[in-house]
């Protein structure tokens, strides 16, 4: 009897602390739900003619990061370089073909990932504003990274597996600087 009546208080409580755990595991998933929700970019909607076409504008890039583009490019020139936007958004179909590059169809290798933040409208790549030699001057890429990473912009040029010399993004984390001198618009 003494110990019956010892022991359910005990059982009563471990069952409150399982109920617990369930109510917190149950919030915890919501949280994550809630979070991965607010910031994963909705399906995109918009259709292209030509999946495969290479697309340079600007306004296909989400809102930070054309923000973040136009800033970098309002630096760079009065820096003196002279940069072009080679690429911004790009199609899940055109990232796929790149990726086979190299891989399963013809040609070297031009991407390493198929999960590519261009698809998410969250990338850009630059190119040197001279014919001919787009690519062959690591100071000038050199350079352009460095202002990415004065305002807070991500440059593969700095990526030590992989580097992306011409390739900039910015990703949940990302909190656009403005230097002195410059402005939101
Ligand atoms: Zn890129």
């Amino acid at each position: 009897m003494t110990a019956s009546r010892g022991s359910k208080p005990l059982r009563k409580r471990r069952r409150y602390k399982a109920r617990f755990f369930i109510i917190m595991f149950g919030l915890l998933i919501a949280a994550g739900y809630g979070l991965f929700s607010a910031f994963s970019t909705l399906p995109d909607t918009r259709t292209y003619e030509d999946p495969y076409a290479r697309i340079d504008s600007l306004d296909e890039l989400d809102e930070k990061t054309r923000e973040a583009a136009l800033l970098f490019l309002d630096i760079a020139e009065d820096e003196g370089l002279d940069v072009t936007i080679a690429e911004t958004y790009r199609t899940q179909e055109r990232q796929d073909q790149l990726y086979a590059k190299g891989r399963t169809s013809p040609g070297s290798i031009v991407t390493w990932t198929n999960d590519s933040r261009h698809t998410r409208r969250n990338a850009f790549d630059i190119a040197k504003n001279s014919p001919g030699h787009e690519y062959d001057d690591p100071e000038f890429f050199r350079k352009c990274a460095e202002i990415a990473k004065r305002i807070g912009l991500t440059a593969g040029y700095y990526w030590e597996s992989n580097q992306d010399m011409p390739h900039f993004e910015t990703d949940i984390f990302t909190r656009i600087r403005y230097p002195e001198g410059y402005e939101k618009p």
